[in-house]
């Protein structure tokens, strides 16, 4: 029988390319039982028509009507607003949830959708960075069965894992591109435009983890979700930039060797894997040459140059509800600069400042509640701190 796929995000690049996956490989496997998407009514009217799924999702009220109206004639039912999100992935009847929202916004439908039973592909790093703790305690020891990383770096980790008894294991490594200014001196980068930091080198992807990569903070929040998927301290997870974004990322293991996965700059073979876990599928997808492959190059991170990486993994370390204002003030930064409100340079400091001002100001237990709160607060912060 098959499955009854949701897709939280279908109208971005994940949930698109997550789309395409089934339609090339796994029609036979998956139906689309929902989609959801946020501002995008148009194209997510246009799925709805294509795809026919029993239930969506314009979690922007301000989108039904719209949609509604496009999309007279279907048979499935339209749900509105964040709570849409939570009825639509707790349907007693989907199987599993491919979770490509963008942002904190991503917390609540994923977390619900775990405590639900459902299996869950995730590719909303933030809900992990955010929330990690709460993610992690609702799953316990069945982790990596019903949340698999669709992260290029954490699947190839994932993937170099099978089979690795834990104790062999001696670090991680993710791999980064570097992003369009890994060559450029703090002075050339001060006068960096949206568009020139929305041109990534090797990935096309959506405009919000597009800036995250070129301040290094993508890699950052990665930092802190391989942290929690794995479980491993921070000490045993390194960063290395290599260009090419061929090699995804390697496991270390005690005895010095070093396992890697390879494979081209294409989202969906991870995603089709965390689909297919843990069996395997062949696809029509582009494959490496080995032939083609030279000059491969390692190198490490200028956390000077670019220092989201250092301030990702401070708030790793402090713990507690850190790694929430470390990814509100992110979001908030990241937007306030492609709307032209701040200068490139700006996003870590300010990110650094909220992190300051959360030390001071409060310390409480975590539960979902106080993470939606600190969640708010950062960015109410960082909002005052960009508008002097
Ligand atoms: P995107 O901007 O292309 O798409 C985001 C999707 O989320 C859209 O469908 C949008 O309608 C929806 N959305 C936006 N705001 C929302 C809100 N407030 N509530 C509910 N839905 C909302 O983003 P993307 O590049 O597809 O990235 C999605 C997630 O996957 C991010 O967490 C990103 O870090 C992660 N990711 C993406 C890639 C990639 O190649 N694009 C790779 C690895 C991880
Ligand atoms: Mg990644």
């Amino acid at each position: 029988m098959k499955k009854n796929l949701v897709i939280l995000g279908a109208t971005g690049s994940i949930g698109q390319q997550t789309l395409d996956v089934v339609a090339q490989v796994l029609a036979g496997e998956f139906r689309i039982y929902g989609l959801s998407a946020h501002s995008q009514g148009e194209r997510l009217a246009e799925q709805i028509k294509k795809y026919r799924p029993r239930k969506a999702v314009v979690s922007d009220h301000g989108q039904y009507q719209g949609v509604l109206a496009a999309t007279a004639g279907w048979e499935g039912q339209l749900l509105s607003g964040p709570d849409g999100l939570l009825e639509l992935v707790t349907d007693p009847a989907v199987d599993v949830v491919v979770s490509a929202v963008v942002g904190a916004a991503g917390i609540k439908p994923t977390l619900a959708a775990l405590q639900a039973g459902k299996k869950v592909a995730l590719a909303n790093k933030e809900s992990l960075v955010a929330a990690g703790e709460l993610i992690m305690a609702e799953l316990k020891k069945e982790s990596l069965a019903r949340l698999i990383p669709v992260d290029s770096e954490h699947s190839a980790i994932f993937q170099c894992l099978q089979a690795i008894a834990e104790a062999d294991l001696k670090q991680i490594h993710l791999t980064a591109s570097g992003g369009p200014f890994a060559r450029w001196t703090v002075k050339e980068m001060k006068k960096v435009t949206p568009e020139a930091a929305l041109a990534h080198p090797t990935w096309r992807m959506g405009g919000k983890i597009t800036i995250d990569s070129a301040t290094l903070m993508n890699k950052g929040l990665e930092v802190i979700e391989a942290h929690w998927l794995f479980g491993l301290p921070y000490d045993q997870i390194k960063v290395v930039i290599h260009p090419q974004s061929i090699v995804h990322s390697l496991i270390e293991l005690v005895d010095g060797s070093l396992l890697a996965q390879l494979g081209p700059a294409d989202m969906r073979l991870p995603i089709q894997y965390a689909l297919t876990f843990p069996e395997r599928k062949e696809n029509p997808f582009s494959r490496i040459d080995l032939y083609q492959l030279s000059d491969l190059q390692f190198y490490p991170p200028d956390v000077k140059r670019f220092p989201c990486l250092e301030l990702a993994y401070a708030a790793g370390r402090a713990g507690g509800a850190l790694p929430t204002v470390l990814n509100a003030a992110n979001e908030e930064a990241v937007y306030a600069f492609l709307a032209g409100r701040i200068d490139f340079l700006a996003i870590p400091r300010l990110i650094e400042r909220a992190m300051n001002a959360y030390e001071r100001a409060i310390n409480q237990k975590l539960d979902l509640d106080t993470i939606l709160a600190v969640d708010n607060w950062a960015r109410r912060i960082t909002r005052e701190l960009i508008s002097g």
